[in-house]
């Protein structure tokens, strides 16, 4: 807690549903924490509070160049997802997250699915990312992908002074939810792709919905580093920005939804900047999901979801100019932006209301 600066851990158990959890609160200086629940069957406890800790920290970041009212919180549930859920066990969750008293909401995360919470709500108002017919916003995947594209075209105009993606080369690992719409927009705009799954029902897809002229090919998951393109587009994986993957990369820019996309921050992004590789910094351009659920909070409105996440826009542009002026790597830059911001925000809420 002292080293990464959290607020408040919280461990809950409930032996009748076999319910284990962890909530952790990074920073509430912007408003009540929020993140996701995740659900993964963690080796021990341990394993576990080293990934909320992490995932909370990332959390104050994102929410911060989101430009939204909370702050960093994370969960995660220690269980399998395809063997241990219960609508017991989510009832029980919820009721945890209820006698936090709204310092912390949650909704869902790799392993858990908004189904998932539809028990939980039944327990607690502080559950977010419901199915659009429990009052939810819904797919989470398209103001992302969304993001995703306003990143690419501020990126676009950072390198060539316009957003012109006519022709433009685009290599994209992972065609999911969010990586499937991303193409959608690329070849909209007359980009032109490659792409890369280990997943191949969802490549046939992808293929079967591009037409043929603005499809480049499917290649492997490992070569899709090396190609020859304008930027690499990761929306699969996190830490695949590497010791080993970066020398390979053949592209001006990265622009992804993958969370975390490097290995190691301080070396990762030193070495793309050195290479002249533009890095759109992750947990800003994959906003856009994080907009929508933290929309829900204050009564969903779409319009506001989409001119927030088209924001994304003019807010990269503002870190690559600032990485500019000052020379250092563009996620530097961008944490720098999110600490100034809290500050500010912090001084504000010194008058008391
Ligand atoms: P998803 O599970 O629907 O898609 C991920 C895809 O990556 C899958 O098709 C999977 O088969 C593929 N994949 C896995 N390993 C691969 C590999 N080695 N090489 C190539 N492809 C591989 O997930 P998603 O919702 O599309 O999210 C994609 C990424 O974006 C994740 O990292 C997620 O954390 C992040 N993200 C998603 C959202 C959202 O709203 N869905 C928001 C923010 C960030």
């Amino acid at each position: 807690m002292a080293k990464y600066g959290h607020e408040q851990i919280h461990f809950f158990q409930h032996r009748g549903t076999n319910l284990k959890a962890i909530v952790a609160i990074h920073n509430t200086v912007m408003g009540p924490a929020l993140g996701g629940c995740r659900m993964r069957p963690y080796a021990d406890e341990q394993e576990a509070l080293f990934d909320v800790l992490r995932l909370s920290r990332g959390m104050t970041y994102k929410c911060g160049v989101a430009d939204v009212d909370n702050g960093g919180g994370k969960s995660v549930l220690i269980g399998d997802p395809h063997t241990d859920k219960t609508p017991e066990m989510f009832r029980a969750f919820g009721r945890f997250v209820e006698g936090l008293g709204g310092r912390f909401y949650t909704g869902t995360d790799v392993g858990t699915t908004p189904q998932d919470f539809v028990h939980s709500q039944r327990e607690s108002s502080r559950f977010v990312g419901l199915p659009l017919e429990y009052g939810g916003s819904g797919n989470t995947a398209i103001p992302t992908a969304l993001g995703i594209f306003q990143g690419i075209r501020a990126t676009a105009r950072e390198l060539w002074g316009h957003e012109d993606l006519t022709g433009k080369t685009f290599a994209v690992q992972g065609v999911g939810k969010v990586g499937a719409l991303v193409v959608d927009h690329l070849v909209k705009a007359g980009g032109l792709v490659y792409i890369t799954d280990v997943y191949q029902p969802f490549l046939d897809a992808v293929v079967d919905a591009t037409p043929t002229a603005h499809m480049l090919g499917v290649v492997s998951p490992n070569d899709i580093y090396g190609l020859e393109v304008d930027m690499f587009i990761p929306c699969a994986l996190g830490a695949i920005l590497n010791d080993e993957t970066i020398p390979n990369l053949n592209c001006k820019a990265v622009v992804g939804s993958a969370n975390n996309q490097m290995l190691d921050p301080e070396r990762h992004g030193a070495m793309l900047h050195e290479r002249g590789i533009l890095f759109a910094p992750d947990y800003l351009v994959n906003a856009g999901g994080l907009i929508q659920v933290a929309d829900e909070m204050k009564g969903y409105v779409p319009e506001r979801v989409l001119a927030k996440t088209n924001s994304i826009y003019e807010m990269l542009l503002q870190i690559y100019k600032h990485s500019k002026e000052q020379n250092i790597p563009t996620w530097l830059a961008a944490d720098s932006l999110v600490e100034e911001r809290i500050a500010r925000v912090k001084d504000l809420k010194s008058v008391r209301i």
